[in-house]
């Protein structure tokens, strides 16, 4: 079969390799649609940054090179020994994340913080390739109104749930979503489905019109106005509840704490790739919390499929085109890169 292998620092091949068997408890999985990520573009341009390069990761015992792609919708082809469910023809989205199940942090539940963390495609053979082989008890079948398409989101849905949820945003709370591109996105509308009112902020006029499109109470453009004023005059002048920074800018985590009302909580589910400033004094006088948010765990695959099925969460808008596997490093990643990228998500699939 062929398979997009992650080989080094852009070197990205498409080749021919054999075709993965499910062993006990694993299914195998035949792709029908892989989404690429901006981390795909990092680890290309920058890596190996989380790709396991050095020594083989604990739970899979494996190191690069490795067939990339985690954002995976696939139909179930084959049963690995003493699988009963799903069953041979069930379409299914993945929880990504394998985890070694004895650590402190999976005992408690904590599994995207697990030291051992697998993620597929990154210490495991992803979906960037004509079939994949999973653990059977991490795949989530999708209902039938949800479509594969649709279904291709639930990845980065799954990274916004989380988020979210660590936010404990509920009902009547005043949210800012900076970066409102695919996870600010699919945040916002996480947010909604909780009943928050939810403010988006991007420089992106796309982002703005797709944000508003998709339940924002109000959407602003720092370019445009001042960010801070406009998010105070919106919440009395106080500022809002919880500022999820989803942009991961030199200058969004300073806007975050500055515009988040007193006591209130600045959540980050971005990566940085620079080292932001700012002036911790302004958490310490108004009591500002500041939380980390990566990856999500099974309960957030469920949830992100869930929202979906019942239409609270829309995926489509954010699909801007489907390509080949074969067009994945020509026209894929250079519209990916672009300084003035026009798109959300890419879905490569492979037939
Ligand atoms: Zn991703
Ligand atoms: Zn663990």
């Amino acid at each position: 079969m062929k398979a997009l292998v992650y080989h080094g620092n852009k070197d990205l091949r498409l080749e021919t390799v054999p075709e993965p068997k499910p062993g006990p408890g694993q299914v195998k999985l035949d792709i029908e649609y892989c989404g690429i990520c901006a981390t795909d573009i990092e680890e290309y341009l920058y890596g190996p940054v989380f790709i396991s390069s050095d020594s083989p990761n604990p739970v899979t015992g494996r190191k690069m090179p490795l067939t990339t792609g985690h954002e995976v919708v696939a139909t179930v082809a084959e049963l690995g020994h003493g699988v009963t469910d799903p069953k041979v023809g069930d379409r299914v989205v993945l929880n990504g994340v394998l985890t070694c199940r004895t650590c402190r942090w999976c005992r408690l539940g904590e599994t995207s913080q697990c030291p051992s963390m697998a993620a597929i495609g990154f210490a495991i053979d992803g979906g960037l390739a004509d079939s994949v082989v999973w653990p059977a008890e991490q795949t989530v079948v999708l209902p039938a109104n949800v479509s594969s398409k649709e279904a291709a989101l639930v990845e980065p849905a799954s990274v916004a749930v989380h988020a979210v949820r660590r936010s404990a945003a509920s009902a009547g709370d005043r949210v800012a979503v900076i970066g409102a591109g695919t996870v600010g996105l699919l945040a916002l509308q996480a947010l909604k489905a909780q009943g928050a009112e939810v403010f988006a902020v991007d420089t992106r006029q796309m982002s703005l019109d797709l944000a508003a499109e998709l339940g924002a109470d109000a959407v602003v453009n720092p370019d445009a106005q001042d960010a801070r004023d406009t998010l105070a005059e919106l919440t009395e002048g106080i500022g809002p509840d919880i500022v999820i920074d989803a942009a991961g800018a030199a200058t969004t985590p300073e806007l975050a704490v500055g515009s988040v009302r007193r006591g209130g909580l600045v959540l980050l589910v971005a990566i940085y790739t620079s080292t932001p400033r700012f002036d911790f004094n302004s958490l310490v006088a108004a009591e500002v919390r500041m939380a980390g948010s990566l990856a999500y765990g099974q309960e957030d695959v469920e949830e992100a499929v869930r929202l979906i099925a019942a239409g609270q969460m829309k995926t489509l808008p954010l699909v801007s085109d489907v390509i080949r596997l074969d067009q994945v490093i020509e026209i894929g990643f250079p519209r990916m890169i672009s300084p003035d990228k026009d798109i959300f998500r890419i879905l490569v699939t492979p037939r």
